[in-house]
């Protein structure tokens, strides 16, 4: 096992992972920003490492920085968390050819399902159900509109290198073609770096259902069942939940299997996603992640799995220990993201935390780095905090996560809290009614006029 782990990245998923590796009696290097020099991770860290100014392109996706940082603390691995390098190819290559574990998959996995079309390919091939349409890359307007004469409207244009919700465009018929294609183009040129675009047919009110597997070295898969993650805003995912409400058990083992399956064919090893969008029955795969997704801990809620701690002990080679039949499903989780922004029109808002109280008690668990008179950069991502509630069923974690909103206290700034608040008694949320689109329609009719 490894002695000393770096933790490549800030907030609640480096806190997360130090939390992961002090259970293990590994020790742990933070690295950080000079704007994260109070942060929770580093004060916590066995060490810290400064690694550059506040920017990201300085300090967080500084890879020289990084590497330095692990040989000065002499540190054995390195887990990326997610976002910043955690699916970038190139780091994990580096730190390989420097001597360091990289805790995740293989460079060439990361490449592979991070080509979005070379992605759908391989797990088409694998038997993975995909959303219909064009076969690989569209590069002409002229290619566009007869692929989308075949697929029919309404289509959605999405970029081959996407990633983060960013830079999709839909059309509903031929002439409103030509203006998304060639925006579409030229987003993914200047966001990605590569303008390739593909088409798919565009799924009227799929849900958003996602599959965790885990994969060791030897050949080993085991899926963890799902996540629904339907509640999104801007294509980026507001609350998630684990299992859907949306799926019996047949419909999640069919799921599962064929997702396990296809992993093992692909010889994809460490923790992974497989995301899928699921209407009328049916699952569409949409995009594999090769990292710990942010949803992760309402999968370790209904499994007691502690999946970074298992990316840990794939990574040092240790096989899983465990098969399918192992794996059990215990009650419900819901996973709300805490965003520092205003509740109603989503403004970032940081600022100094005043008075800080984070709720407890049974069945509630708190992901956050927050602590009173701590400064939350404006730099960064604007989540801060991930509040996960498990019950035995639904209705009892839906009761406890209106109880443990109820108590959280963050002063100082604005947060997504009240919006949460208005999710957890809202009637379609309660009876599981919801798909992709639902988040959107429910703040325009509530927006204040
Ligand atoms: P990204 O990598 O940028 O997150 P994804 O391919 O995972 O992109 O898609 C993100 C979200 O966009 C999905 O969760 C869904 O809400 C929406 N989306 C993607 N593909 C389609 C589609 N074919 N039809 C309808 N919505 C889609």
């Amino acid at each position: 096992m490894f002695d000393k782990v770096l933790i490549a990245n800030r907030g609640e998923i480096a806190l997360r992972i130090l939390r992961a590796c002090r259970e293990m009696g590994i020790k742990t290097v933070a690295v950080h920003s000079t704007a994260d020099d109070s942060a929770m991770h580093v004060r916590l860290a066995d060490e810290a490492v400064c690694i550059g100014p506040p920017p990201a392109k300085d300090s967080y996706l500084n890879i020289a920085a990084i590497i330095s940082a692990a040989q000065i603390s002499g540190a054995d691995a390195i887990h990326p968390g997610y976002g910043f390098l955690s699916e970038n190819a190139h780091f994990a290559s580096i730190v390989e050819e420097h001597g360091f574990v990289f805790i995740g998959p293989t460079a060439e996995h990361i490449t592979l399902m991070g080509d979005k079309i070379a992605a759908k390919d391989a797990v088409k091939k694998a038997g993975i159900p995909v959303v219909p349409g064009s076969d690989g890359g569209v590069s002409t307007y002229e290619e566009a509109i007869k692929v989308c004469k075949d697929i029919g409207y309404p289509i959605i244009i999405k970029a081959t290198a996407g990633g983060g919700g960013r830079g999709m465009k839909m059309a509903t018929c031929e002439a409103e073609l030509e203006l998304a294609f060639r925006s579409a183009r030229s987003e993914a040129e200047s966001a990605f770096g590569n303008a390739e675009v593909y088409i798919e047919k565009f799924l009227g009110r799929p849900r958003h259902i996602e599959i965790q597997v885990l994969a060791d070295n030897y050949g080993n898969v085991v899926h963890l069942g799902e996540r629904d993650c339907s509640l999104q805003r801007r294509h980026q995912k507001v609350l998630e939940e684990a299992p859907s409400p949306a799926l019996n058990k047949e419909q999640r083992d069919r799921i599962g299997a064929i997702a396990a399956e296809a992993v093992k064919k692909i010889g994809y090893r460490s923790a992974g996603t497989i995301e899928f969008l699921y209407e009328d029955g049916e699952f569409f795969f949409i995009e594999m992640n090769t990292r710990l997704q942010v949803e992760h801990p309402v999968t370790e809620m209904i499994t007691r799995l502690d999946l970074v701690r298992e990316m840990i002990r794939i990574a040092a080679g240790a096989p899983l220990g465990y098969t399918q039949e192992d794996v059990v499903f215990i009650g419900h989780a819901i996973e709300c993201r805490i965003n520092a922004e205003d509740p109603v029109s989503f403004m970032p808002c940081p600022g100094t935390i005043g008075i800080y109280h984070a709720p407890g008690g049974l069945g509630v668990r708190v992901d956050s780095g927050l602590y009173t008179g701590y400064k939350v950069p404006s730099h960064y991502d604007s989540m801060i905090a991930k509040l996960i509630v498990h019950g035995t069923n639904r209705n009892e974690c839906l009761m406890r996560l209106r109880r443990a909103l109820s108590e959280y206290v963050i002063d100082g700034l604005k947060t997504t809290i009240p919006l949460h608040q208005r999710l957890a008694t809202a009637p379609d949320i309660i009876n599981g009614d919801y798909d992709i689109h639902w988040l959107e329609a429910f703040m325009e009719e509530t927006k204040p006029k």
